[in-house]
């Protein structure tokens, strides 16, 4: 349609809501389906949050609040970054935005020209590369692979950057893959990035408290000081606290691009919602002994699917750090024909059968920029999983 805005033709709608939507829609029309495409938690807001939320609509705080975020707010996430990743930062450091992904959009918006290239490891998150065109940027790949557990190494990390080069997405624990990198991995990168001085890190830390088995998560500015001041640290509420719906994401860096970042929110959202501002001071102030307990949780789904993935004929699953998902590759079911008589002849193949044969819901890799692989999101009931996984297992041992 030419009403339309030409820079929609760069981008494509979130996969993995699509995935999410079309199980729904199934779903609705009586079919028995198992969704593992969500990034969300299962858990509900804890209790005190949504004592804070209500607390706050008494007590009048639903008006207009300062564009990126009230002083309390602010203070808590100022809080929060000493506390945990040993950062300092002032008021004007800080922004708040509606959802970390408005963080990341507002990032891109206030800084990329055309021509300006944005560094994104594979498999990377679906939205970097797409807001990357929106605001006029180029994505550069560097590509990973299940060998290196999808963690890219500083060769390849040199080897992307040009004197185009404006960030590089950094995502740890690591959305579709899990990996997450220590802090001597995340040093050696921080070498590289020590010699460009022209190159920026954005570091999403969304999963940081989603690692397992005593891995101790280290944000990008903590293990690079000499960078920190060209490094934008995101986070946000949604992952951790189990508030999808709330819509909080927030960052700390350079106050000009911070101001920067304002004024674009300025002129399109405004102030993130007054009474979920108020609900993340108190979880980012009130207890925090739920989220190692919650860590465990998906600690015992992960074990679970990752054991229950490596016994299906053709998949392999690598175990990750952290986040809610696995990322299995299926080379061994390409080139292999399902009962109906079709080909598996990519990932998308792939889950397009578990879906409509079993009932399984699943992102394929295509969407994440590494293939063949899917993306299994295990943020649901252990019943659920043993049965998605079964099913799972099923359909792999019916191709031939
Ligand atoms: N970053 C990563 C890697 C994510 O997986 C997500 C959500 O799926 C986000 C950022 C954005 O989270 P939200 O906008 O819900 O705060």
């Amino acid at each position: 349609m030419s009403f339309l805005s030409k820079s929609l033709d760069r981008i494509k709608p979130s996969p993995t809501m699509a995935v999410t939507a079309k199980a729904a829609e199934l779903r609705a029309a009586g079919k028995d389906v198992i969704g593992l495409g969500a990034g969300e938690p299962d858990f509900d807001t804890p209790d005190n949050i949504k004592d804070a939320a209500i607390e706050a609509i008494k007590a009048g705080d639903t008006k207009y609040t300062k564009v990126d975020g009230t002083p309390a707010v602010k203070a808590a996430i100022i809080e929060k970054f000493k506390r945990e990743n040993g950062l300092s930062f002032e008021p004007n450091q800080i922004t708040v935005n509606s959802g970390g992904k408005h963080t990341i959009y507002n990032t891109l918006m206030a800084t990329l020209n055309p021509g300006d290239e944005v560094v994104i490891p594979t498999p990377y998150w679906v939205s970097y590369p797409d807001m990357t065109l929106l605001a006029g940027g180029t994505p550069v790949f560097v590509e990973t692979s299940i060998d290196t557990n999808f963690k890219m190494t500083p060769e390849a990390l040199e080897a992307a950057i040009t004197p185009k080069t404006k960030w590089l997405i950094f995502n740890s624990p690591s959305n579709p893959s899990g990996a997450a990198y220590t802090a001597e991995e995340i040093k050696a990168l921080g070498e590289v990035i020590k010699r460009h001085e022209h190159v920026w890190v954005f570091a999403d830390d969304i999963y940081e408290h989603i690692v397992y088995e005593g891995f101790e998560f280290t944000t990008f500015a903590a293990a690079v000081p000499e960078v920190a001041h060209r490094t934008l640290t995101m986070n946000g509420v949604a992952k951790a606290y189990a508030m999808t719906g709330w819509r909080i994401g927030y960052a700390a860096g350079d106050p000009a691009l911070i101001k920067a970042m304002a004024k674009v929110q300025s002129q399109s959202t405004s102030n993130p919602c007054s009474i979920s501002q108020a609900a993340t001071v108190e979880a980012l102030m009130g207890p925090q002994d739920y989220l190692k307990d919650r860590a465990a949780v998906f600690q015992e789904r992960r074990d679970l699917v990752v054991k229950m993935l490596n016994e299906a004929e053709g998949i392999e699953c690598p175990t990750p750090e952290g986040a809610f998902y696995v990322y299995p590759s299926i080379a061994g079911c390409i080139g292999k024909k399902t009962p109906s008589g079709k080909t598996i002849e990519t990932d998308e193949d792939f889950v397009t059968y578990i879906l409509e044969d079993y009932g399984v819901a699943a992102v394929h890799g295509e969407a994440f920029g590494l293939s063949p692989h899917f993306r299994v999101s295990y943020a649901t009931s252990n019943e659920a999983l043993i049965e998605a996984c079964t099913r799972i297992q099923t359909a792999c041992s019916k191709l031939n």
